[in-house]
């Protein structure tokens, strides 16, 4: 066991959340994290509309009894999202913990308080950090430069963001980004955080509702097979290297790409369908640098037990045994 203020905040057993993945984070994952002691995030804008965000919540009441929440992720997109028609089916449905990712969250934070939730904000930069603490969020996710999806455009690796994080930020904080295993999560607490987010992690689990092919390309892959698109829109993202990525990236270097110019490759929708038929080359889909740790695609009990028990040897035999006896108990 490791109890930390988080877990004690929102009541899980142990210090590891699934932070809000498009197309992935759906009831068959967010159950069994919850139901291996974790947290996991639905995905709001995965469902097609709020009505149907309401009925996934519904659904994953019925596989698990534990706690787990929504993301709602605001970013610029293809198609205009009704955000606030979201946040109103999460409320409506009796949800405590959400959390918002992207943009400032300030404008759902009344909703949100008002209905009890409790709210962890996800952001890739101490200034937001700190803004989020300010205007009255629960809890911070620092998402280094290591993360899928969207990293900023600060670059600042975990190592550096996160304790420089802890340095400021009051409430619990979570490391985001680059975490996969025990000795990120014993880094993460070393750091000053209080838990740690996996996302890419969870990807190459038995319950993740995608295809065998992309667990497997994640388990083959190294730390360098992740590629950063988007960077010329100032929408930064981390994605699988393939062969749509080196295409946008080769649009955006030829200079002044918009996205007129490559949304017919970057859509979520062909992204989706990468996901769902195992052709990894159709369209991009997120992952993270954490590929480069990732062997094996176990349940999400067994990979939460293994990271809990390692981690526990990890404090109670390496760390400790670097620490001398003291003088007279040799
Ligand atoms: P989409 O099909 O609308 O857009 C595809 C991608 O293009 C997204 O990454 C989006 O941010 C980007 N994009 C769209 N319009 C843009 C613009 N005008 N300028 C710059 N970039 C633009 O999105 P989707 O794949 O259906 O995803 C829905 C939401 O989920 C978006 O907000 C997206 O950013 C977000 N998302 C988050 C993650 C993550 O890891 N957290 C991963 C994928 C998508």
């Amino acid at each position: 066991m490791i109890s930390t203020r988080f877990t004690e905040l929102f009541g899980i057993e142990h210090p590891i959340v699934q932070g809000g993945m498009q197309n992935v984070g759906v009831a068959e994952l967010v159950s069994a994290v919850a139901d291996a002691g974790a947290l996991g995030f639905l995905t709001a804008l995965t469902q097609p509309s709020p009505e149907a965000l309401t009925r996934e919540i519904a659904r994953t009441r019925g596989m698990t009894d534990r706690p787990f929440g929504v993301n709602l992720t605001i970013l610029p997109t293809l198609k205009p999202i009704p955000y606030a028609e979201y946040a109103q089916a999460t409320v409506e449905s009796g949800i405590k913990i959400v959390e918002t990712a992207g943009n400032n969250p300030q404008r759902f934070l009344p909703g949100f308080k008002a209905a009890g939730i409790k709210v962890i904000h996800k952001c890739t930069s101490v200034r937001h950090a700190v803004k989020a603490e300010t205007i009255g969020c629960d809890a911070i996710s620092i998402d280094g430069f290591e993360c899928a999806g969207h990293p900023g455009e600060d670059d600042i690796p975990g190592l550096v963001l996160i304790p420089c994080a802890a340095d400021r930020v009051g409430i619990p904080l979570i490391a985001s980004g680059g975490f996969g295993d025990a000795r990120g999560l014993v880094a993460a607490l070393a750091l000053g955080a209080d838990g740690m987010n996996m996302g890419t992690r969870f990807m190459a689990t038995r319950e993740a509702p995608i295809h065998e092919n992309v667990k497997q390309q994640l388990v083959a892959a190294t730390e360098r097979d992740t590629a950063l698109i988007f960077r010329s829109l100032r929408n930064t993202a981390r994605v699988f290297s393939n062969a749509v990525s080196d295409e946008v990236r080769s649009i955006e270097a030829a200079g002044n790409a918009t996205i007129d110019d490559i949304k017919h490759l970057v859509s979520g929708e062909r992204g989706k369908q990468a996901l769902e038929t195992g052709d990894t080359d159709a369209g991009i889909w997120s992952a993270g640098m954490v590929a480069g740790l990732i062997h094996d695609v176990p349940t999400c009990r067994e990979l939460v037990d293994r990271i809990m028990r390692e981690a526990a040897a990890i404090i109670d035999a390496r760390l400790a045994g670097m620490r001398p006896a003291p003088a007279g108990i040799r």
